[in-house]
Order: structure tokens, then sequence, then C-alpha cells
């Protein structure tokens, strides 16, 4: 998914400042992020989930410096939700909402907050492409 101009923009100018924007979070995301040029989403238990420029979701262990693209669509795109809560320049890569979106059928798309626990994680409804 190559991002588009503005996103990239958006991304370089974040990246530069990345460093001190995430000083003083308990894993030391700043510094990683920087080191890795990665914009961070979410900053989990188990490691980082973060945007590289062009485009690919990536995750990458604390205790590693192994960047892996993250496959599954659906975690990619929950990342995305989760990171544009923050940076919202990253809205323009969510999924696009179908007129026949299937509904969530847990938080049935109601009072939606971004989520990992809801099934959709928060987008209310539930793309096609997760399967
Ligand atoms: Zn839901």
């Amino acid at each position: 998914m190559a991002l588009p101009p503005t996103v990239v923009a958006a991304v370089e100018r974040h990246l530069a400042t990345v460093r001190e924007d995430w000083r003083g979070h308990p894993f030391d995301v700043g510094d990683l992020a920087a080191r890795h040029q990665l914009l961070p989403l979410v900053p989990e238990m188990f490691g980082l989930v973060a945007l590289r420029r062009d485009g690919t979701v990536v995750e990458l262990a604390w205790d590693s410096e192994e960047v892996r693209p993250v496959l599954a669509p659906k975690m990619r795109d929950v990342a995305l939700l989760l990171g544009a809560r923050r940076y919202h320049e990253l809205s323009v890569l969510l999924p696009e909402r179908p007129v026949d979106a299937r509904v969530c059928g847990e938080c049935r798309g109601v009072d939606v907050a971004p989520s990992v626990t809801c099934e959709c994680g928060g987008l209310g409804w539930i793309p096609e492409t997760w399967g």
C-alpha cells in the first residue's frame, strides 16, 4: 500500500520529532522508532506495531531488532485505526465503509471507540478483507 503524498509528508514530519514525542514511554518507543524510522501505531506488551514510510505496517518485539511486516489485514487495519487517534492524517488509510457493510455483531456499531477487544477493532463494521 503506497502512501498518498499528504500522508508521506505527515509521516516525515512526525518522524522528525518521534524521539521527543514518545520520550518517557516505559518501553523506549521513541528511541526504537527513531532508529528504525518507524511511526509508532500501537505500543503493546510484546512489542511495537508501527508504520514504515513506504506504507507497510510492521511489528518488532522489544527485545529484537527484527522488523517484520504485519500481514493479517485485520491487525493492520486496527493498528492504523489506533494510530490515527494520535496521528489523525492516517485516517485516510483506513478501509472505506461500503454502504452494505456488515455491522459488528458485538458492539452493533454503536458507541464505537478504537479497541482491540471488540471484534471490529472499533470500526463498528467488519471489512470483507478481514475474511
Ligand atoms: Zn465492534
